[in-house]
């Protein structure tokens, strides 16, 4: 038997869980995953910014211990819609982080952003299982992540398909013998666009992934392919290997989510259709494999697998990125928290397609770096290139 501190008692066998941005594009993949099989979790807590309709339904159908919304100006949205359900509610940004903290096993961390550090790092703080969506918290604090992480013993799991590819064909127990680590890109939905039009490139057109269905943010950023920037900073945080042996290949039908190529020439890689249930799959079944509701892989039907060598100069973003993980200490956290401030600026069309890049390489010029060696340490970086980015924008527009 499972006894939780409030004294609920969870059934034998059940796992303790929690997700975090339940209201999202992979937490409710997560939730989807969850509800299939529900008698085998029992829900701690479930995370929401602003979204309070969409968490109060979550709540209802899942019953879990807490439920808590970021924005506390939604907080009465969400109290009158859970009232008399016996769902503890609560509000605000340190709600967040202690809701990270509620004992559980598997934590799901699926904030967008680097507003997703603390509550992750709650989570590793407990010693649970995290399964790692939120890859803005390796590229800012991946160093002081992975110390916390090794001192609380806690696992982590990734969620990122790239990663998760990358996690399944891995021999950590011979790290010697990988070579390359190469990981796969779309190339996004302007693959193929002629550069010259990129600047009229709207929020609508950035956000229409070809293969995927994501976030906002995450969509910009496969656009801008800074998304597979931020993926190499989080994949040299995640497995043991050099800079030297990451590389990046497009492949535009998704089907090859990455691969480790070993001293031996032999390359493995893990294929599957392009739906996030297979990996968050992976991670909630892991070290067993669940079943997931994921098309499965056709290959015939698919045909062809195309590669390419990726276009620096077309996607400035995914060379910015690669200096910034070259340059080390604060640079990745100054970049991810430059581009959280243009993408945003760019989907409330305050700045075009091809000011997110300039913004970005500003920022990294003006904003100098210290240690990342404490919390209060990172999150002042973050405030600020942010406060420098923001500035920036702020100019840009005037002009
Ligand atoms: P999303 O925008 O669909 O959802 C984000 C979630 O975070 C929502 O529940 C939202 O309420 C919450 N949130 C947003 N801002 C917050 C804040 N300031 N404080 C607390 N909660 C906040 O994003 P997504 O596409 O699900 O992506 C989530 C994370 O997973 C990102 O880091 C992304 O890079 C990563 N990821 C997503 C996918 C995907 O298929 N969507 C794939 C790989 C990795
Ligand atoms: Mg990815």
């Amino acid at each position: 038997m499972t006894q939780r501190q409030n004294g609920r008692i969870a059934n034998d066998g059940q796992r303790r869980i929690s997700v975090l941005g339940s209201t999202g594009s992979v937490g409710t993949n997560t939730l989807d995953l969850i509800s299939r099989e529900r008698d085998k979790y029992d829900i701690v807590a479930l995370t929401a910014h602003s979204n309070a309709a969409l968490l109060a339904e979550q709540a209802k159908e899942l019953r879990p211990q807490i439920a808590v919304i970021g924005d506390e100006e939604k907080a009465s949205d969400l109290k009158d819609a859970l009232n008399g359900s016996g769902i503890e509610i609560a509000a605000g940004r340190s709600a967040l982080i202690d809701a990270a903290s509620e004992p559980a096993d598997w934590i799901m961390s699926a904030i967008v952003g680097a507003a997703g550090l603390e509550p992750t790092l709650s989570a590793v703080e407990q010693g649970a299982t995290v399964a790692l969506a939120n890859k803005e918290t390796l590229v800012c604090a991946g160093s002081f992540f992975n110390e916390r992480l090794k001192e609380k013993g806690a696992t982590l799991l990734p969620v990122d398909s790239e990663h998760n590819a990358i996690f399944q064909v891995f021999d950590f127990e011979r790290p010697e013998r990988v070579e390359k680590v190469i990981l796969t890109a779309s190339g996004g939905p302007f693959r193929t666009r002629d550069r010259a039009t990129f600047e009229t490139i709207t929020p609508a057109e950035a956000v229409a992934h070809p293969n995927w269905s994501m976030g906002a943010k995450i969509s910009v950023d496969s656009a801008t392919m800074m998304n597979k920037g931020l993926e190499l900073i989080e994949a040299y945080f995640l497995f043991p290997i050099e800079i030297s042996q990451l590389d990046v290949l497009v492949h535009p039908q998704s089907v090859v989510h990455s691969m480790v190529e070993y001293v031996d020439g032999s390359v493995l890689a893990q294929l599957g259709s392009p739906d996030m249930r297979t990996p968050i799959g992976y991670a909630l079944g892991w070290p067993d494999r669940v079943h997931t509701p994921s098309p499965k892989l056709d290959l015939a039907d698919v045909g062809r697998l195309d590669f390419f060598a990726p276009d620096y100069d077309k996607f400035r973003c995914l060379w910015l990125a690669r200096q910034a993980l070259d340059q080390g200490g604060g640079a990745p956290a100054i970049l991810n928290a430059a581009n959280e401030i243009a993408v945003q600026a760019f989907l409330s069309e305050k700045l075009g397609f091809l000011d997110i890049v300039t913004i970005v390489e500003e920022t990294l010029d003006a904003v100098e770096d210290w240690p990342l060696d404490s919390l209060p340490a990172i999150k002042a970086l973050d405030a600020e290139a942010r406060r420098c980015a923001q500035s920036l924008v702020d100019q840009h527009i005037q002009r």
